[in-house]
């Protein structure tokens, strides 16, 4: 077995094991600082360069445009869908798509600033699928719209951006990007603002990313609380509160590993992103061969992260999560909201990580199949 279990847990999640010995190595005193990072004051030129080199360096993973301002925040996905509507809908019409659980809550949420509409929802087919942009009823007064790119619990993802102006739309782009931020190029030319809780792929909880296009700063709610108010932190460089400083320190040591990635003379996020689609395709194939697993998704909208999946025979779960815990593939429980399994496979689950969980999907359905 493994040293360490493979965690497929949907998050928080598993970190690349190097970035935890390099962060466990540099604990008690960083860069001979004599200090550990959340010892720092957030604003001496130690943690000043921390941030630095974060944000430089995931400027470079995700060739993020320079009109784009890059905010390190906290409060998570879910506080992102209320800062979202008290920064951009000027209390005017929010349009969301919903295609799962997390952007149905997004819809919720907006609901309590703006006049909210499902533009798309695709609840009463279980949300198996991305509904195709032009039968999107965008308003043509939206203030922004709103889509989950990755829905974590219900596996689908979108692999195309949708383009608004195309519809007719002038409306900016907003992307819940939460859990596969990183594991894919972003066409940002589609986008006009994007969010992510830290903690599904690039690190621990309680840093929440949020990379939003100049043009939208400045127009937040009067209500809205300084520390969530876009326009302050980007003037702040994120500092206009104390960061969640240990957040951005180990994001920042995800970034440099991503960078570093190669595969097939690929590197940085393009190594990364080919790794992820060899390891989701060796994964759906072990489930689409088999007699016994089932993926419900449309295979156009499969999520290349989360990959839920359940039993043909459900008393066979118990059993199912035990076997797969004694060969050291953990957190395999579905959403208690869709029942079954899910095995998420982010950036840092190497290909030996899928390939165990393949053998013993095939090995659990020769025994009990
Ligand atoms: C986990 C998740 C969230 C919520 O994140 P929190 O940090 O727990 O608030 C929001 N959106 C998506 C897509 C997620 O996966």
């Amino acid at each position: 077995m493994h040293a360490r279990p493979y965690n497929f847990s949907a998050g928080p999640a598993l970190l690349p094991e190097t970035v935890l010995r390099e962060a466990a190595a540099e604990m008690l005193d960083w860069h001979g600082s004599g200090l550990g990072v959340m010892e720092m004051s957030h604003r001496g030129p130690e943690f000043g360069r921390i941030l630095e080199a974060a944000e430089s360096d995931l400027r470079m993973l995700l060739s993020i445009p320079p009109a784009f301002r890059v905010l390190f925040m906290q409060g998570g996905g879910l506080g992102q869908n209320a800062i979202v509507p008290l920064n951009l809908s000027r209390g005017g019409a929010i349009d969301v798509v919903v295609t799962g659980a997390w952007s149905a809550k997004s819809l919720k949420e907006a609901a309590r600033y703006g006049d909210v509409r499902a533009v798309a929802n695709t609840a009463a087919s279980g949300h198996r699928s991305i509904p195709a942009p032009s039968g999107w009823a965008v308003r043509p007064d939206a203030s922004y719209v709103h889509v989950c790119t990755n829905e974590t619990i219900h596996g689908v993802e979108f692999h195309e951006l949708p383009d608004l102006r195309a519809l007719g739309c002038d409306a900016p782009l907003v992307i819940d990007c939460s859990s596969h931020v990183a594991s894919r190029p972003i066409d940002w030319s589609r986008v006009g603002l994007a969010f992510a809780g830290a903690q599904k792929n690039i690190g621990p909880a309680g840093l929440t990313l949020v990379i939003v296009h100049e043009s939208l700063l400045g127009h937040a709610l009067p209500a809205c609380p300084s520390v969530f108010d876009y326009a302050a932190v980007a003037e702040a460089k994120s500092m206009l509160n104390t960061p969640p400083t240990w957040g951005i320190y180990v994001a920042g040591l995800v970034f440099k590993w991503l960078l570093a990635q190669r595969e097939g003379g690929l590197e940085g996020l393009a190594a990364v992103e080919a790794r992820n689609i060899r390891k989701a395709a060796l994964l759906y194939d072990a489930i689409d061969r088999s007699q016994l697993y089932v993926n419900d998704v449309d295979p156009a909208a499969r999520s290349r992260m989360n990959v839920p999946f359940r039993l043909r025979d459900e008393s066979l779960n118990a059993r199912f999560l035990a076997t797969a815990s004694e060969r050291g593939l953990v957190q395999l429980k579905g959403h208690k909201s869709v029942g079954g399994m899910r095995a998420s496979i982010y950036n840092a689950m190497p290909v030996e990580g899928v390939l165990a969980l393949v053998d013993h999907l095939r090995d659990f359905e020769a025994r009990h199949g």
